[in-house]
């Protein structure tokens, strides 16, 4: 039976970073490490529908992984899209507020700060006017350091550095199953061929969990591992109207976020080929369907003229849809990643990742060093 030192599952960006950095750390030199994709390739769930900010680190909470690890991955993500000359924009952010919302402005500021995004700038109505004519709103935000990303092309990217180094790749390589042997893992997975499924059964030493969507359910199916430790998933989808013609803006516009920031508002994106869409609104679903209800351009329409007073609702049209992989609900205070070790399940050589919903793929190559540290710190142990 063939056998691995570490077997990755999932190749959305958080499963491709882990490898690429697992690639080119100093103790998995050596090391044979596999990436196993049920789809037919790479990153097309989560990771190929969604906003594609580089964000700055602005909302979360002081001290969450989502605010350390954005702020960190923002600067790797950065450097690497120079190094490898990946198609990228800074274009800069407005955050918005209307008259009643200044004071919550200002905390959002004081928030970032505290997070160490110490870069934005505050713009009054008559210096918005100048940024950005088209925009309405009484006071904003301005964030430098967000930008654009072709994630496409970064994944790609990514890939290729992993399998330069030695990562082999299968997609079309579900996981089913994982037993636990003394010092190995036992892993069952399904190969979907053009003939039919075939079982395909390999030992490895140390096993990362990044199946997104099916984190949760793979984790179950991981033997000796508590469901307590194992947190609801709810799926929270966003839907993307595109906007016909050329963009009228020139950063990328955003409301104040929503209550709990369950969303960051229905704000405006470009993408690196400079189509402007409007999203992801934020609405709690029971399963993983990407149908967008055409019927709520209105309400869409309604969210953006608070900043865009003259949107034009026939430029409004149904694009894609994403689902976050939240593990907090509606009524709930905003959620964290979840990337647990033995010291929280107890199973020696296990990484789970859980809720890796916005920002990990700003954050994608300071998740992949983390999860490194931390098996670097379980092999001390
Ligand atoms: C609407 C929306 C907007 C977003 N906007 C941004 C943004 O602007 N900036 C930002 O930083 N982040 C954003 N995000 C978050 C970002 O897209 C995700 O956090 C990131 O893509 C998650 O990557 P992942 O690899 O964990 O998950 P995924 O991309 O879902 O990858 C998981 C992979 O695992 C595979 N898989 C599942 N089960 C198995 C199995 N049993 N065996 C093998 N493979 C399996 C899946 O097929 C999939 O390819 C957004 C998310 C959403 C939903």
């Amino acid at each position: 039976m063939d056998k691995f030192d570490v077997c990755i599952a999932g190749a959305g960006v958080v499963g491709l970073a882990i490898a690429y950095q697992l690639s080119k750390s100093a103790r998995y030199a050596n090391a044979s490490i596999v990436l196993l994709e049920r789809e037919p390739s790479f990153g097309q769930i989560t990771s190929s529908r969604n906003s594609e900010v580089i964000h700055a680190g602005i909302y979360y909470a002081t001290d969450s992984l989502k605010a350390n690890l954005c702020v960190a991955g923002k600067k790797l993500l950065y450097d690497h899209l120079q190094k490898f000359e990946l198609p990228h924009r800074k274009l800069g952010k407005l955050i918005v507020a209307q008259k009643t919302e200044e004071e919550a402005l200002e905390a959002v500021k004081e928030k970032a700060h505290e997070n160490g995004v110490t870069d934005l700038c505050w713009i009054d109505t008559h210096q918005l006017r100048k940024l950005e004519p088209e925009v309405r709103g009484h006071a904003a935000l301005l964030s430098p350091s967000t930008g654009i990303i072709d994630s496409h092309s970064y994944m790609q990217n990514l890939l290729n550095l992993a399998e330069s180094q030695g990562v082999i790749f299968a997609s079309r390589s579900e996981v089913i199953a994982v037993h636990q042997e003394p010092k190995s893992f036992l892993i069952n997975t399904v190969l979907t061929h053009t003939h039919g499924l075939e079982p395909y059964d390999f030992h490895c030493t140390e096993f990362i969990n990044c199946a997104g969507l099916n984190a949760q359910e793979l984790a179950l199916k991981t033997e000796g591992m508590n469901p307590k430790y194992v947190p609801r998933l709810h799926l929270c989808k966003g839907d993307y109207f595109s906007y016909s013609g050329g963009s009228p803006f020139s950063h990328l516009i955003y409301p104040m976020p929503e209550a709990n920031h369950i969303g960051l508002g229905i704000h405006s994106t470009i993408d690196i080929a400079g189509q402007l869409r409007f999203g992801p609104d934020t609405e709690f679903v029971d399963n993983q369907s990407y149908t967008i209800d055409a019927g709520k351009s209105n309400r869409f329409v309604n969210s953006i003229k608070r900043y865009f007073p003259t949107v034009d609702p026939a430029k409004l049209h149904p694009s894609y849809a994403g689902i976050r992989p939240k593990i907090v609900g509606p009524e709930d205070d905003a959620g964290d990643f979840q990337i647990q070790d033995s010291s929280i399940h107890g199973i020696k050589g296990l990484v789970q990742l859980f809720g890796m919903e916005s920002p990990a793929l700003t954050a994608s190559l300071a998740i992949g060093e983390y999860v490194i540290d931390q098996m670097n710190r379980e092999a001390r142990r």
